[in-house]
């Protein structure tokens, strides 16, 4: 399209959608469901490739769950590997850039790669509300445009950023970012590596450096993480049949014993009921999924410390790491010191909060303030054919502000986003057909055998109307404790 600095006054598209990750292309691989063939779309990321925080993320890092599980819609995978099979980064970034294919083979599709969107709006016109997006080449910001289109879906989803490295006034360490542990690893062979952070990144990394055993790892692990055991959620072989328990099933508990007030009741049965340390007591949960072989690797590989990480400075008798609690741990010149310390709702500052859609419906909105589901691949997935539906409004839907919630109680936003995510799966049952239900492939049940995912389906059909009316009390409980987002979708 030619450069074009005023707002053009037709529609430029049909739908624009704001971000290449899987909630992006969920967006619009969903909404293309509602265009008629060869209607215009255009998909614009400041990333060179789409795929999301799969071109960024650090290359050791691999899916919790089943590939077949990570996918848009319901595109397969484009090779045979054991279904159990957990991909890599770039696996997955390679895969989910694949669905541009079949999306190209409905829509007429421009990609703008290597923009960045400053502004996406509702406006008022003589045809009705469309969207307003303002957007520029990254490195030319003078070359601005702005477009119109029907609708536009801004997926920028929780905006995955590369961390900083960890400051130390020490510099006899090596103060680095998970991106650049496979590189320092090989530099320093001998090097101890010091983990701060016990999350998903954390784990990964541990076991990253234990692949050599002779490696010294000392995982920093704060006040402790709780991972779903993967064996109980995702049996394998026969025990599919008769063991474990449908994720469904996992946030149907959390989500019906969750009163808005007993946060920590919740968390203590995470770590007691599903979770891979039961007898330690780590403090949060970040739905993470980990096997029991991966715990025991870390167990083995690492020495556990729990507390946090707040400098290495240099003494007397070397380097020494210095924690929140007061405790000190002496740390050999030339250690290296990875910043594992979270991905989520970490800025300084807050996302920018938007209405999940905006109010003459032309602008659909997939971030953290003013979530749909604490997973915003599946949010990506369901909002646009609610929307095409006329059915994300007044249908008791709710919204919550995820980012906000964590920072004011990260205990609260377990039992707040267990219950959403539940409530807005049975009401997502109860309005949608069964026929875009089971192009949701997103699904963790479907790990199960027929028999198994109807029963987890039959048991929330039969309970949805005691569910839906306990779920929705719980969240106007956690409205009114916190002040924060947490209300019907209207
Ligand atoms: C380390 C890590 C591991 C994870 N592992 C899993 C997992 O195993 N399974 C799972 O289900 N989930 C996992 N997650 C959760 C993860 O957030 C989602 O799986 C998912 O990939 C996020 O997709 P997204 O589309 O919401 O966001 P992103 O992948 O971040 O995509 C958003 C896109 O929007 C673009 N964008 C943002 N702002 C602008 C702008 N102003 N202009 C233009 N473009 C813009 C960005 O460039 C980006 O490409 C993981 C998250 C992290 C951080």
């Amino acid at each position: 399209m030619p450069y074009d600095d005023r707002p053009t006054q037709a529609s430029a598209a049909d739908i624009v959608v704001i971000g290449a990750g899987v909630s992006g292309l969920n967006a619009l691989n969903s909404a293309r469901a509602y265009l008629p063939s060869g209607s215009r779309a255009i998909l614009i990321d400041a990333k060179d490739h789409a795929g999301g925080m799969w071109n960024i993320a650090y290359d050791y890092v691999r899916l919790h769950q089943p590939h077949p599980m990570f996918t848009v819609g319901a595109m397969r995978w484009d090779w045979d590997k054991p279904r159990d099979y957990l991909a890599r980064r770039d696996e997955v970034r390679d895969h989910l850039a694949r669905a541009l294919g079949p999306i190209q083979d409905k829509l007429a599709l421009t990609t703008h790669f290597g923009h960045t969107v400053t502004r996406c709006e509702e406006i008022e016109t003589p045809d009705g509300p469309m969207a307003e997006i303002t957007f520029h080449p990254n490195d030319a910001p003078d070359q601005a445009r702005t477009i119109r289109a029907q609708r536009a879906v801004h997926a920028i989803g929780v905006d995955y950023h590369c961390a900083d490295p960890l400051p130390t006034s020490s510099d006899r360490v090596l103060s680095i970012i998970p991106q650049d542990l496979s590189r320092a690893l090989t530099a320093h062979p001998d090097a101890p590596v010091f983990v701060v952070g016990g999350g998903k990144t954390g784990m990964d990394t541990v076991l990253a450096a234990a692949v050599d055993p002779a490696r010294q790892i000392t995982l920093i692990n704060g006040s402790g993480t709780n991972f779903v055991k993967r064996d109980m959620v995702l049996p394998k072989g026969l025990r599919r049949w008769f063991a474990g328990r449908p994720m469904s099933m996992l946030f149907r508990d959390l989500a019906t014993r969750f009163d808005g007030d007993n946060e920590s009741a919740i968390i203590d049965r995470v770590r007691a009921r599903f979770s891979t340390a039961p007898d330690v007591d780590n403090a949060t949960f970040l739905y993470g999924l980990q096997s029991m072989s991966e715990r025991r690797r870390v167990d083995a590989g690492a020495e556990i410390v729990m507390d946090y990480f707040t400098d290495v400075e240099d003494t007397a008798n070397g380097p020494l790491l210095r924690l929140r609690g007061g405790g000190t741990i002496p740390v050999p010149e030339g250690s290296i010191v990875v910043n594992c310390s979270g991905s989520f709702f970490r800025f300084a500052e807050m996302a920018e909060m938007k209405p999940l859609i905006s109010p003459g419906g032309a602008v659909l909105s997939i971030n953290t303030r003013n979530m749909f589901h604490f997973l915003s691949s599946v949010a990506g997935f369901f909002t646009p054919h609610l929307f095409y539906r006329g059915l994300l409004r007044d249908h008791g839907f709710y919204a919550l502000d995820h980012d906000a919630l964590f920072r004011a109680d990260r205990r609260a936003w377990v039992g707040a986003s267990a219950t959403q995510a539940y409530l807005n799966q049975v009401l997502c049952m109860n309005t949608l057909p069964v026929a875009v239900l089971d192009r949701c492939k997103l699904d963790m049940d479907r790990w199960f055998p027929m028999h198994r995912r109807l029963a987890a389906a039959m048991r929330m059909k039969s309970a949805a109307t005691r569910d839906i009316a306990h779920c929705s009390a719980s969240l106007d409980r956690v409205a009114d404790r916190f002040g924060v987002l947490c209300q019907p979708i209207t």
